[in-house]
């Protein structure tokens, strides 16, 4: 079917590579792309003897365009999915617009000086985007993806409209360490570590960090406590989702990992200002991701189930209605597929299924858009078949 350029070679690329190798149909070569190349080669090594896909692999710095425009030019993708760091989600999306080919992303742009998570610097690309004539799908991870997907598929099949949804993110797995972040810890406790807040009738509300604490019993993994966090599809679902009055997003956190996230923030070492230290500039967080586990390391330890879904309450044929829509996915069961933990597995796939998309025509629309705005059908099928699984209940317990 054709080429598809991955740029990135991390916990989630690893997935997605894994999972573009078992669909050698669609994706008949892949070029591995990233920062550390020898990452890129040793995937290549593993992999190539498994599949039909071609598997090429390059260096590349990401932050710089001209590179990235040389790079796509000799490979001629048809599809670029960027699965690097969300700082260089506008530099990858210029190469695209100046090369003319499609782009995928899981996560949106932020610029490194400030924690702030918000769509209106890809979505300022719709206009040069469409007159290009191709297509910039933001978010086909988990959430944001699949939470998008699983609205859209509400809306089209449950609902007259919705009125209520609430995210939950459930990570009932068990590393056995006192403290790691399961992906990229910078990208992590700048999520965590921000304000939290929500959308109630078109307006944000903003809450202190963990201010608001639930307590949920998750299919698969048992009671939990969950937090009210910010999160970035709360804004493109808010706008895409038809009668929304309210829009949270909630994710679990155990006891363990508060403290110390706490104690590392009262002692400074969670922020993002540059400091100097023997003469040389550091970022404390920066400092703190090169101490802790890799979450690459996490894998063989993990154990146990996340479970990952909305929780939708609107109206049908004008009487009230609820549905959960959610996954669960093992994280043993993950390792032993691909070599990595439920975390990055349930962004890795969704990242393959939305390049597929494209790649197939399947989603063909100039411009740029978040996962929500496409057919979802399609896509849940998808889920279905390539190891994300879903699950419904019509009579969910609700959040209060
Ligand atoms: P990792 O840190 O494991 O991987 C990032 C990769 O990008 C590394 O291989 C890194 O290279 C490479 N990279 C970083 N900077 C550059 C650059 N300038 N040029 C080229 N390559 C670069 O992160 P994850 O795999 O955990 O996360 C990847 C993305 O997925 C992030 O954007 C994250 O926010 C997103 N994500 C989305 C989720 C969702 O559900 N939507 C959930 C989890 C993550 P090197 O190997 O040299 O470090």
């Amino acid at each position: 079917m054709g080429k598809c350029m991955i740029i990135g070679c991390g916990g989630v690329a690893s997935v997605a590579i894994h999972k573009c190798c078992q669909n050698s149909e669609v994706f008949e070569g892949i070029m591995i792309a990233s920062r550390t190349k020898s990452k890129c080669d040793a995937l290549k090594e593993k992999l190539q003897p498994t599949t039909k896909t071609v598997i090429e692999t390059a260096q590349v710095n990401a932050d710089n365009v001209d590179e990235l425009i040389r790079l796509i030019e000799s490979y001629e993708p048809d599809v670029v999915l960027n699965l690097a760091l969300p700082y260089q989600d506008l530099t990858i999306m210029d190469a695209c617009l100046a090369t003319k080919t499609h782009y995928v992303d899981t996560a949106n742009y932020e610029p490194l000086d400030t924690a702030k998570f918000e769509y209106k610097w890809q979505w300022a690309y719709r206009e040069r985007f469409e007159k290009a004539g191709i297509t910039a799908l933001l978010g086909s991870g988990f959430d944001p993806g699949v939470t998008g997907v699983f609205s859209a598929y509400a809306m089209k099949h449950e609902f007259d409209e919705i009125n209520y949804i609430d995210i939950l993110d459930c990570n009932g797995g068990d590393h056995g360490y006192p403290f790691a972040t399961n992906f990229n810890p910078e990208i992590n406790i700048r999520e965590v570590s921000a304000k939290g807040s929500y959308i109630e009738n078109g307006k944000w509300v903003e809450t202190e960090p963990m201010e608001i604490k639930r307590v949920y019993d998750f299919k698969g993994v048992g009671e939990k406590d969950m937090y009210l966090l910010h999160h970035e599809e709360l804004e493109s679902l808010a706008l895409n989702i038809k009668g929304i009055k309210r829009i949270r997003f909630f994710m679990t956190f155990g006891q363990s990992y508060l403290t110390h996230l706490k104690c590392l923030e009262n002692v400074g070492m969670t922020s993002i200002e540059p400091i100097m230290y023997e003469g040389r500039e550091i970022v404390p967080l920066q400092f703190l991701k090169a101490v802790l586990p890799d979450p690459a390391s996490l894998g063989p330890r993990t154990v146990g189930k996340t479970n990952i879904g909305c929780i939708f309450r609107g109206k049908k044929d004008g009487k009230d209605k609820n549905y959960y829509l959610y996954n669960i996915c093992d994280h043993q069961e993950c390792y032993r597929e691909v070599g990595s933990q439920a975390i990055s597995y349930t962004t890795g796939v969704p990242a393959m299924i939305g390049a597929m998309m494209i790649m197939t025509g399947t989603w063909k629309k100039p411009g740029v858009y978040n996962i929500e705005e496409f057919d979802p059908d399609p896509f849940m099928e998808a889920l279905n078949k390539w190891g994300l699984p879903w699950e419904e209940d019509f009579d969910p317990v609700l959040v209060d």
